[in-house]
């Protein structure tokens, strides 16, 4: 089978099903593009914290408690 995420090599654990989902679901709110998941804490259903990275857009969006925070950052204030 062949890993579908390279980008999830670290504390990858054998378990991508609501990592998959979220990835599927989620894009770049400013250019609708594929976003790259860094996973900070995470329990065997689904990333707590992290971030989601737009490198075409060089942004960094916040996953906190679970929630992924995709408001461009000019509207997070
Ligand atoms: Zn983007």
């Amino acid at each position: 089978m062949e890993f579908p995420f390279p980008y999830l090599t670290s504390g990858f654990d054998g378990d991508y099903r609501v990592k998959k989902d979220l990835m599927d679901i989620l894009a770049c709110p400013i250019c609708k593009g594929d976003l790259v998941l860094n996973v900070v804490e995470e329990n065997e259903e689904e990333v707590i914290s992290g971030t989601l990275y737009c490198p075409v857009c060089k942004e960094h969006y916040p996953i906190d408690e679970g929630i992924p925070n995709l408001l461009p950052p000019d509207m997070r204030n």
